[in-house]
């Protein structure tokens, strides 16, 4: 099979390999489509070291092509989606239901953060004609569903996930800093949850537009002005219950404080350095009772979720999928992702 396999920082190259087989427990799929994510151009840069060779590539959909021995939910033929993050079950983080913070998590084609314990080891995903998983690791899909959409199972979960911690009300004023592929979700999903006002965050106008079709109230490109200015105007002075930095950066975390409401909550989304740190008051968080509160992938029941959710079209990515590229595309997708040009970018395969 066809496959773009890292082979160290920075560069991935087509090779040619065997097509996996499966374990007694295990299903091939034969991949449709994979999303790039901006995960994808951390390890492709070095930030989160990986071992190498391996191919990366963990928001899939596709059509099972091949079954283990003992697998008994999942047929060939079946359209699904893949959860990349294989927990193990038993520790006390999957038995508490917190199946992201496993410590015995594998992660098909992601992960490489340095470890929770031993080291999130990685294995190989679906920048390639085929990958195997788990069965456990997959949900099925209805035939009409479109695979282009049931490719972005995986990043729509995350965001359940992350406006689930944040708790979102209805009547809250929300601030999204950051209008990639995933602040677009979650402000999709803010609006969802009956939030007042949604105010989205960007240094690019054309992000912002998409913000607008996704159903923000308010948008602001901080270059243009003080965002703490306008958020105090359109909130009548209020501030907003929470704040969501989708971003990844150490300022944008720091702003974050300056726009949250007494008894607010500031959720931390997008994905720092892993060494930056941030100036906090310790006081203002204990006087103002301020929540802070982090979000890491996904949970069985947030990809559940997302998928009954794609399955019943209650989300329209139109707006968020911007290019579809060939498997041999790779490189530049990643590098288009890197310098933050379109939004979501998918890879075809089949
Ligand atoms: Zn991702
Ligand atoms: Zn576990």
């Amino acid at each position: 099979m066809k496959a773009m396999v890292l082979k160290e920082v920075g560069r991935i190259e087509l090779e040619e390999l065997p097509e996996p087989e499966p374990g007694p427990d295990e299903v091939v799929i034969k991949v449709a489509y994979c999303g790039v994510c901006m995960t994808d151009v951390h390890i492709y840069d070095g930030s989160f070291p990986v071992k190498t060779p391996i191919i990366l590539g963990h928001e899939c959909s596709g059509i099972v092509s091949n079954i283990g021995k003992e697998v008994k939910h999942i047929e060939v033929g079946d359209h699904v989606a893949i959860n990349p993050l294989i927990s193990c079950g038993y520790c006390r983080y999957c038995l508490s239901g917190k199946a992201n913070l496993c410590e015995n998590a594998l992660g098909v084609g992601v992960g490489g953060l340095g470890g929770r314990t031993a080291g999130r080891i990685i294995i190989n995903g679906a920048y390639a004609e085929y990958v195997k998983v788990p069965e456990g690791n997959v949900i099925k899909f209805d035939k009409n569903v479109p695979l282009k959409y049931a490719a972005l199972t995986e990043p729509l979960a995350c965001a359940i996930h992350a406006i689930e911690l944040a708790e979102v009300n209805p009547g809250d004023r929300v601030a999204i800093i950051g209008a990639g592929p995933m602040g677009l979700i979650l402000t999709y999903l803010a609006v969802y949850r009956g939030a007042l006002q949604v105010i989205v965050l960007d240094l690019k106008d054309e992000r912002l537009e998409t913000a607008k079709l996704m159903g923000a109230s308010d948008i602001i490109n901080p270059r243009k002005c003080n965002p703490e200015e306008v958020i105090k105007d359109i909130t009548d002075d209020e501030l907003v219950d929470v704040v969501i930095e989708a971003v990844g950066a150490p300022e944008t975390v720091q702003d974050a404080f300056k726009y949250v409401r007494r008894g607010g909550t500031i959720l931390i989304f997008g994905v720092p350095p892993k060494d930056a740190l941030v100036n906090l008051s310790p006081f203002s968080v204990y006087f103002n009772e301020l929540r802070i509160v982090g979000s890491f992938s996904l949970t069985p029941n947030s990809f559940l979720k997302s998928a009954e959710l794609i399955s019943k079209s209650r989300i329209n990515f139109d707006y968020i999928i911007t290019e579809i590229y060939p498997l041999e595309k790779l490189n530049e997708a990643i590098e288009k992702a890197k310098r933050g040009e379109g939004l979501k970018k998918l890879i075809k395969v089949h």
